[in-house]
């Protein structure tokens, strides 16, 4: 069964839920891993989804009300994402395929000289798709999917992000095939800072023992780890030679804008003629996939924002409503602007000369 754990999409924080544990099981912590070996009977406030995880051997050694916590930071048993719902961004979708879903597939075939990268790092502009390809790798193949982030990770699990980490890798062992998404990876696994604390320099070690363990633990191991950043070039040294494959997500060319633009439409009335539709493509030369849901949303909004369209918002009919037109575009344009700036994509580009993987 596939389930996919988020991290950081809770709206409780780590101390209630483990308050809420407490009051549920009445017993405190218990090294439940080895009081209960051999047991099958749930314990009190355990659910069985944890209990019958527990007898897995990945988990050995691990507190069960941390195992809860993860499982039950599932909000999203499907993300669903096909690979076709990502408009443009056909190499990178073919490489990622490539190293990761069918690895996770088979790996009686991507063993010895096949064996594939255990570390797969996102990089580029923010909004251009890393966390979509990241679902879709997971949608694809099957697999559990965990996603954190630093937020989550430096906030919420402060105290305890070191045990965190390592029972989030356990329970990705004991539910491979798993991808274990890591947005932010830059903030988690950064250079060292002065004055940093040592708590976050803990979780960071920890995170780099866990990707070795992921990488040692040869052709059984289905565990991924893919990371995404915005900000390449703050990643630490080692963690950027753990992420072995390191991809390059650009800004969507003509095709793929056009792509966007006629999914964006898809559920409203428009009047966009084709020349239309090709002038709003060039002139946002530019901007990144989610500036462009932008972009469509705005426009989308135009007919609503009409001079005494109240009347007919509150009462009227959906048919009544104009379409949305090229003037729309126009003057969403004006609204919403490309967010990334040129130099930034130089330094994509630069950073990949250095460092990515198919430059
Ligand atoms: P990031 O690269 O920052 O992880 P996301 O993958 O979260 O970006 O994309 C943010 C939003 O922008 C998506 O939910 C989607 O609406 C839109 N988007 C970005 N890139 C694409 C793309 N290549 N195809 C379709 N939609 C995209």
């Amino acid at each position: 069964e596939r389930s996919y754990v988020y991290g950081e999409e809770r709206g409780t924080g780590y101390g209630e839920d483990r308050g809420r544990a407490r009051a549920c099981g009445g017993g405190g912590s218990h090294p439940v891993g080895q009081a209960r070996a051999g047991a099958s009977e749930p314990a009190e406030g355990e659910s069985a989804a944890v209990s019958e995880l527990m007898e897995h051997e990945a988990l050995r050694g691990v507190d069960a009300k941390l195992v809860e916590q993860i499982l039950n930071e599932i909000v999203d048993r499907s993300p669903g994402v096909g690979w076709d719902a990502i408009a443009g961004l056909q190499f990178a979708k073919q490489s990622v395929r490539e190293i990761t879903v069918l690895p996770l597939l088979r790996p009686d075939i991507f063993r010895g000289a096949r064996q594939p990268p255990k570390g797969l790092l996102l990089f580029g502009p923010p909004g251009t798709g890393k966390t979509l390809i990241a679902k879709a790798i997971a949608t694809d193949s099957s697999a559990t999917f965990f996603s954190i982030s630093a937020s989550s990770l430096m906030s919420k699990w402060m105290g305890e992000g070191e045990k965190m980490v390592r029972a989030l890798f356990a329970v990705a062992r004991a539910k491979q095939p798993s991808v274990i998404f890591i947005d932010e990876v830059d903030s988690i696994l950064s250079q060292r800072r002065e004055g940093e604390q040592e708590g976050t320099i803990r979780v960071k070690n920890e995170i780099l023992v866990q990707m070795d363990g992921a990488s040692a633990g040869g052709v059984d191991e289905r565990v991924l780890v893919v990371g995404a950043t915005n900000r390449p070039q703050e990643l630490d040294d080692a963690a950027r030679r753990r992420l072995q494959k390191r991809l390059l997500i650009p800004l969507p060319d003509a095709v793929a804008r056009e792509q966007m633009l006629t999914r964006g439409l898809r559920d409203v009335k428009h009047t966009l003629a084709a020349a239309e539709l090709a002038a709003v493509v060039s002139t946002t030369e530019g901007y990144s996939g989610s500036d462009m849901t932008g972009l469509c949303r705005e426009a989308a909004m135009g007919p609503c924002r009409d001079p005494g369209v109240e009347r007919l918002l509150l009462n009227g009919e959906l048919d009544e409503l104009r379409s949305v037109c090229h003037a729309d575009f126009v003057n969403a344009l004006t609204l919403v602007r490309a967010s990334v700036s040129a130099k930034e994509l130089e330094g994509f580009e630069e950073w990949n000369k250095l460092f990515g993987s198919f430059s």
